[in-house]
C-alpha cells in the first residue's frame, strides 16, 4: 500500500489539507485550545474555534502562526499533528507516512523555514518539501511558472501579504509584510474606538470587514448596524456604520500593500515588468476578497488586476498540484528549475 502524498497550507488563519487524489479534504481555522493552568490542548481547528467565548477563562485559543511564520513551535506541531492524522487516518507505519509539500511565506528565515520543516516531520512526514507560498499560489491560480515570463502574485492572508514575481519557477523578486486581514480587523476596531468611542470585538471587525469593508469607493453606500460597548457610559450600544467609513478606517492598510506592490515593481528587472503589465496581477488569499481592492491595485500600478478563482483555496490547490506532480514518475522539482 502506498502513502498518501499530501499538500499543506499552512495559513495563519485557515490551514487546507490537499490529498493527492482526494482534492482539499479538509479546512479548519488554525486555532488551538489550550488550558492555560496545565498546558493541555483542548481543541484544535473547528473546535477549538467552537469553545471560543463559551468556557471557563482558564481556556484560551491561541493562533500558532499569527503573523506567518511559527510563533509557537509545539503547538503547531501539534496541530499539525491532527490535521495529517485527521486527512489520512490513524498512526501510519514508517513505509506509508505521507510524503508533505507545506508552503510558507517567501521572506522567512532559514531557522523559520527548518522550524515548519521539522514540525511537519515530527508531525509524521517520510519527507517534506517546503515551498513558497506565492509559488503555490500561482500553480492554485492556474499559472505555468515553468515557463521564462514574469508573473506578479499578491496573496493576501490573515497575518501576512505576499507580494512576489515569479519567473521559471522561482521568485525573482519578492516582499512579504506583515499587514493583512487580521490588520484590517484591527484598524477598524482601533477606528470604532476613536471616532465613535465604541469597543467592539475581532469578530464583529471581521463581519464588518466582510459586509461593509472597502478600499475602493463604492458606487453605493451599505451600511451595518453594529453592536458593542460604549466606553463613556460602559453600556452597551448599536449603531449603524457605513461602507464610507471603513474606506477611512482602512485606508492606511490598504495603503500598505498598494505600497508594497509598487516596491516589488519599481525592482522587477525590465522584461518581467512588461510581461507583467501585459498578463495582468493575480490575487489570492482571503484578504483579497476586500471590495476594491483588485480595483485600488489596478489604480495605483495601471496594470490590470484580478481576483483568482477560489481564491481562498488557491495555495492548497497549488501545494497539492505541486506534491502530486513531484512524486508522479518523471516528475522534476519545477520550483528548482529556474536554480
Ligand atoms: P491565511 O492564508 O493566512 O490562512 P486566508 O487566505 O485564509 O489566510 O485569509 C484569511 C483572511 O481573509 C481573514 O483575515 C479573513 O477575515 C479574510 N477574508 C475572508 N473572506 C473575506 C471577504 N469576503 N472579504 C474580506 N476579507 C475576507
Ligand atoms: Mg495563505
Amino acid at each position: 500500500m502506498f502513502g498518501s502524498d499530501i499538500g499543506i497550507d499552512l495559513g495563519t488563519a485557515t490551514i487546507l489539507v490537499f490529498v493527492k487524489g482526494r482534492g482539499i479534504v479538509l479546512k479548519e481555522p488554525s486555532v488551538v485550545a489550550i488550558n492555560k493552568d496545565t498546558d493541555e490542548i483542548l481543541a484544535v481547528g473547528d473546535d477549538a474555534r467552537n469553545m471560543l467565548g463559551r468556557t471557563p477563562c482558564n481556556i484560551i485559543a491561541i493562533r500558532p502562526l499569527r503573523e506567518g511564520v511559527i510563533s509557537d513551535y509545539n503547538i503547531t506541531e501539534k496541530m499539525l499533528k491532527y490535521f495529517i492524522r485527521k486527512a489520512v487516518g490513524s498512526p501510519l507505519p514508517f513505509a506509508t507516512k505521507p510524503r508533505i509539500a507545506v508552503c510558507v511565506p517567501s521572506t522567512v528565515t532559514g531557522v523559520e523555514k527548518r522550524a515548519v520543516e521539522d514540525a511537519t516531520k515530527q508531525a509524521g512526514a517520510r519527507q517534506v518539501f517546503v515551498i513558497e507560498e506565492p509559488i503555490a499560489a500561482a500553480i492554485g491560480a492556474g499559472i505555468d511558472i515553468s515557463r521564462p515570463c514574469g508573473s506578479m502574485v499578491v496573496d493576501i492572508g490573515g497575518g501576512t501579504t505576499d507580494v512576489a514575481v515569479i519567473s521559471l519557477g522561482s521568485a525573482v523578486v519578492s516582499t512579504s509584510i506583515k499587514v493583512a486581514g487580521d490588520n484590517f480587523d484591527e484598524s477598524i476596531v482601533r477606528y470604532m474606538r476613536k471616532k465613535h468611542n465604541m469597543l467592539i470585538g475581532e469578530r464583529t471587525a471581521e463581519e464588518m470587514k466582510i459586509n461593509i469593508g472597502t478600499a475602493y469607493e463604492r458606487a453605493e453606500t451599505v451600511s451595518m448596524d453594529v453592536r458593542g460597548r460604549n466606553l463613556i457610559s460602559g453600556l452597551p450600544k448599536t449603531m449603524t456604520v457605513t461602507s464610507d467609513e471603513m474606506l477611512e478606517a482602512l485606508s492606511e492598510s490598504v495603503t500598505s500593500i498598494t505600497e508594497a506592490v509598487h516596491t516589488v515593481l519599481e525592482q522587477t528587472p525590465p522584461e518581467l515588468a512588461s510581461d507583467i503589465s501585459d498578463r495582468g496581477i493575480v490575487m489570492t488569499g482571503g484578504g483579497s476578497l476586500l471590495y476594491g481592492l483588485d480595483k485600488l491595485i489596478h489604480e495605483k500600478t495601471g496594470i490590470d488586476t484580478i481576483i483568482a478563482e477560489e481564491a481562498v483555496s488557491c495555495v492548497a490547490m497549488g501545494t497539492g498540484r505541486y506534491i502530486e506532480f513531484i512524486t508522479s514518475p518523471g516528475g522534476v522539482d519545477i520550483t528548482k528549475m529556474g536554480i
